[in-house]
């Protein structure tokens, strides 16, 4: 009888984990067949950056799976270099734990790398849905991926696949429009990001995360119900405020909220998910028991594991457990153990808890512990954790170098960010073809966001809320101007106090100042954190200031354009016809020169509204396929015009077929046209702009072009 004696290598005695050759599921196991209760609770807690940046010795004493930086929330020195030192910095106490399991370092890149200086800002979502180019949004989505991967961040919290029914939602510029078929267009973002079919394979990707699941977008405005907010925290009031109650059938939040996650989850397979803090009422009337996501089993375990099967991880927002309801402890706005469990139960697999993760931890092992919260649904959560670290290669290589810091900014991204800004200018109106202008005209600039490339920027830039002024390098619209036009004869007086000549363009450029979050429209209660004034943050009115420089400035020139930067619609009034073209910039981010390509013809306007632009204030909300749809310019709008010089994006239309088309518009301007038209319109457009003619041409047909 032969006895075999197999002497372990050194090889085979290193943990299966720690083998790179080895396939991830077998890793995974491993590993958390190695690990403690204490240490799986640990994979799911993430903590803030500024929690542990004075004694980042608290990562490893904490176990944390996960550190984020909050918006604005940055080291001291904001380069991408004092990103790459700050990152290894706390990797280095991660990997002092027992089993050396990397941190995984989540941001909100949600307008290119906005929290580092330096870096390329593209336009906010709203103005990538206008482009209706998933080809573009997917190179966005790769180029933000470069730049935050370089800085030693693996993990994006964008994008958001909101679909915003009410603009006086302070989030709506975060959705990429109205339509749920546009967000699930524009979600090849996520390819961009983590490579197609979510490979994650390079070092220039990151994991993505679709947020927030679901319903962000369609919270309840009812002037009815005000008084049953009367005492009730914030979060349960219902306003068309951010966090507040989606109030819809079932079959209508599937199809409007949760339909931009199908391709979200199958083509792209997302790696991670957030769920929204707004809650959802069932009932139709909105007198249900609104049910926050973040507690509802039903819709993160049954439909987006179950029945979507989404096998990535769940990552709560900020404290979004907090804001559950405990029925022992109905005041409480901290964390609960029924909280806790109730999270962990529903679904959520890792926790977003800034500044109380060692409280989290200590419930929710004692919940454990208790047997209210399974060990079989922790293990699940940290194995769907660690499979995203072992699929983004944080095993093999946790720490950055400074090899890749060149592509934070660079050249080649830039230049993408002024083609997106170009491509998603919505040119509204353009008598008699005032626009584009010659290269060689008189033009007086005017107006608060000419030259302010904070407020182009918008919010989630430098800081959560954003800012005004000269907060990031890039060119604003007016430096632009000077860059495109070398020849134009350019005045510039921000408030229009320069002297104003008749022959001069007017070219006023007004809209908002940036905020991030935050309630919508009058009537709802005070915001506790906005820095913006109320007032401007909630009307989607112009300001009075930026309305006095439109008229003055249009009524002293022959032609006036007015350039409206802001991350919604603007009620921008003309009681005298004098404003000749109208353009809804958006919040273009760090390239102005874009806007100025289109203003000069050096690209056409291709633009189309990703939402309705409403006629007044009161018309809000207003949404493509409500009744008595009567916008003043309909989803799907946008006027083209034809490159001047330089090579045309789009192939032009004849002259019998381009003023078909511009009959069209006008019919849908005037209201006398099918509520179909205007998006016929924009699918003919489309067409040609990927040279499809024949489908272009048909379409016409249909609008009796
Ligand atoms: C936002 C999320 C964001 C998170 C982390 C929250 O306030 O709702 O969208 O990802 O903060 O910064």
């Amino acid at each position: 009888l032969a006895v075999v004696v197999t002497v372990p290598s050194a090889a085979a005695t290193a943990p299966v984990y720690l083998d790179p050759g080895a396939p991830i599921e077998r890793r995974v196991s491993d590993l958390l067949g190695r690990m403690t209760l204490q240490e799986k609770i640990g994979q799911m807690t993430q903590a803030e950056r500024a929690a542990v940046a004075d004694d980042p010795t608290q990562v490893a004493a904490q176990r944390l799976g996960s550190l984020l930086s909050g918006g604005g929330s940055v080291p001291a020195d904001n380069t991408p270099a004092g990103w790459v030192k700050m990152i290894n910095t706390f990797q280095a106490e991660a990997l002092r734990t027992r089993l050396k399991i990397p941190l995984i370092y989540g941001v909100d890149a949600v307008h290119g790398h906005n929290n580092v200086y330096g870096a390329t800002v593209f336009p906010h979502n709203v103005g990538l849905g206008a482009t209706r180019d998933p080809r573009l949004a997917e190179k966005i989505g790769q180029a933000t991926a470069a730049e935050v991967r370089a800085t030693g961040v693996p993990w994006n919290f964008a994008p958001c696949l909101c679909v915003s029914l009410d603009e006086r939602w302070g989030r709506s510029y975060e959705s990429f429009g109205e339509d749920p078929a546009l967000a699930s267009n524009m979600s090849t973002v996520i390819d961009g990001l983590q490579g197609r079919g979510g490979r994650l394979d390079r070092d220039d990707r990151v994991l993505a995360t679709a947020k927030h699941f679901a319903g962000d977008g369609g919270t309840a405005y009812d002037t009815a119900i005000a008084e049953a907010n009367e005492g009730k925290p914030w979060w349960e009031q219902r306003y068309p405020i951010d966090q507040g109650v989606t109030v819809t059938g079932q079959s209508g939040f599937y199809r409007t909220h949760v339909a931009p996650y199908l391709p979200a989850l199958k083509g792209h397979d997302v790696g991670s998910v957030m769920p929204s803090f707004s809650s959802v009422d069932w009932t139709e009337d909105g007198i249900g028991d609104p049910i926050k996501m973040h507690a509802n089993h039903d819709l993160l375990t049954g439909v987006l594991k179950g029945r979507l099967g989404f096998d990535g991880f769940v990552i709560s927002d900020w404290e979004g457990i907090h804001q559950i309801p405990d029925p022992a402890e109905p005041g409480n706005t901290g964390l609960t153990a029924h909280k806790v469990r109730t999270g962990v139960n529903a679904g959520i697999d890792m926790f977003m808890e800034p500044n109380s993760a060692p409280q989290f931890q200590e419930l929710l092992l004692a919940e454990v512990e208790a047997g209210r919260v399974s060990r079989a649904r922790v293990d699940d959560a940290v194995r769907r954790i660690l499979t995203a670290k072992f699929r983004l290669g944080l095993f093999e290589n946790p720490y950055a170098g400074l090899d890749d810091i060149d592509r934070v900014g660079s050249a080649g991204h830039r230049t993408l960010a002024r083609e997106a800004v170009a491509t998603s200018q919505v040119l509204l109106k353009n008598r008699g073809g005032t626009l584009p202008l010659g290269g060689k005209s008189s033009v007086y600039v005017a107006g608060r966001n000419a030259d302010d490339i904070g407020n182009q920027a918008g919010g989630w830039t430098m800081t959560w809320q954003g800012e005004s002024g000269d907060i990031i390098p890039g060119t604003t619209i007016l430096e632009g101007i000077r860059q495109v036009a070398p020849k134009a004869k350019i005045t510039y007086s921000e408030d229009a106090s320069a002297p104003i000549k008749r022959s001069d363009v007017g070219v006023v450029v007004v809209g908002e100042t940036p905020y991030a979050e935050g309630y919508g429209d009058v009537g709802g209660p005070e915001c506790g954190w906005c820095s913006v004034p109320q007032q401007e943050e909630k009307s989607l009115t112009l300001q009075p200031a930026d309305q006095a420089t439109v008229d003055k400035v249009c009524a002293a020139v022959d032609r006036c354009v007015v350039l409206v930067v802001s991350g919604r619609p603007q009620i921008v009034a003309d009681p005298h016809g004098r404003i000749d073209a109208l353009v809804a910039s958006w919040l273009p981010g760090s390239e102005g020169a874009g806007v100025a390509d289109v203003l000069f013809g050096r690209r056409p306007f291709t633009g189309r509204l990703p939402v309705s632009w409403p006629a007044t204030a009161d018309q809000v909300p207003i949404n493509i396929g409500d009744a008595h749809y009567r916008p003043l310019y309909p989803f799907g709008w946008g006027l083209r015009t034809h490159p001047r010089s330089g090579n045309a994006a789009s192939r032009p239309l004849d002259n019998a077929e381009s003023r078909a088309l511009d009959k069209a518009q006008a019919a849908v301007v005037r209201g006398r046209a099918p509520a179909n038209w205007a998006e016929l319109i924009a699918g003919a457009d489309h067409a040609l702009l990927t040279g499809d003619r024949a489908t272009a041409l048909r379409l016409l047909a249909r609008v009796g072009g």
